[in-house]
């Protein structure tokens, strides 16, 4: 089998630097996690043997050192853990601050803070943890929440942000939703999506045009890689989600000739390259499908 790499895969420097930063710490004494470090199950498997123990709430850490997660947390969080005595490291990505400041400096000119994004993420739950209220919203359907609040105060001012990893041609179709609704309301957007979610997704496109079928390898908890999926299922081509090799099924790429290969922001590298040796030893299989491309799951 043929196999495409997209021009801009795999794992970001906020996940990279996340992850040193804990193997470091794990090294110099007895370390707890506050989550998964990231939405990768290698990562994660790499933290455990490291002997780096997890813990859901900050109520759980039974150890003088504690590492909040590439995702951000609420100010709240931070300092609660430092009132319990610990000593608190932050592996935020920069990006996740910088989605933090522009919330702020939305709240700060008096807007109504809007966050697109998906509510349980722990990324959103940081975003929106200090604030007293917040709407988040995911669809256009999602909008209706809103209704009440712009019929008392029809010209609210309204501050949009969005998850570092969501698609930006939807927060912008969101956005445009958004305004469209209440046309009388001010609607400020801060494009808060990283740089390196928008190149994975910009590259992606390119390689669903010209390959039979996508493979993405990234968790499944993973927003970034889950999107990746998405993007290309939006352009026509079957498109499948991997944590690891063991994942692959041959019978997904029958009557294929050329597979794109992709991965999100928290895949290691080695886990990437695993799929691919896989995928260039699968041979083309014809089943006698009348389409070129192979067929959907
Ligand atoms: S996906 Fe973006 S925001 Fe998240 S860790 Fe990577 S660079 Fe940072």
């Amino acid at each position: 089998m043929q196999v495409r790499m997209a021009e801009h895969y795999g794992m970001c420097f906020g996940v990279r630097d996340a992850v040193d930063l804990a193997l470091g710490l794990a090294r110099e004494g007895p370390l707890t996690i506050l989550g998964d470090l990231v939405h990768n199950p290698d990562v994660v498997a790499r933290m455990d043997a490291a002997g780096a123990v997890r813990a859901g709430r900050g109520e759980d850490v039974r150890t003088t050192a504690v590492l909040l997660t590439a995702h951000g947390t609420a100010d709240r969080v931070k300092l609660e853990l430092r009132e319990q005595g610990l000593q608190v490291h932050d592996a935020t990505c920069p990006l996740v601050t910088r989605a933090h400041l522009a919330l702020r400096k939305l709240v700060a000119e008096g807007r109504h803070p809007v966050v697109i994004g998906q509510a349980k993420h722990v990324e959103v739950r940081g975003l929106v943890g200090d604030l007293d209220e917040y709407t988040i919203i995911l669809d256009e359907s999602d909008l209706e929440q809103l209704d009440s609040r712009l019929a008392r105060e029809p010209h609210a001012r309204l501050g949009v942000v969005a998850q570092t990893t969501q698609p930006l041609e939807r927060v912008m179709e969101l956005t445009a939703a958004l305004r469209a609704r209440f046309p009388d309301a001010d609607v400020r957007l801060i494009d808060t999506v990283c740089q390196p979610t928008k190149d994975r997704q910009r590259a992606m496109r390119l390689l669903a045009d010209g390959s039979d079928a996508v493979v993405v390898v990234g968790g499944p908890q993973s927003n970034n890689s889950r999107k990746l999926a998405e993007v290309a299922r939006g352009l026509g081509r079957p498109a499948h989600l991997v944590a690891d090799a063991s994942e692959l099924r041959q019978e997904w790429f029958d009557d294929c000739e050329v597979v794109g290969l992709t991965a999100g922001t928290s895949t290691p590298d080695p886990v990437i390259q695993d799929v691919r040796r896989w995928l260039e030893r699968l041979p083309v299989r014809r089943v006698g499908s009348t389409s070129k491309v192979c067929a959907t799951p």
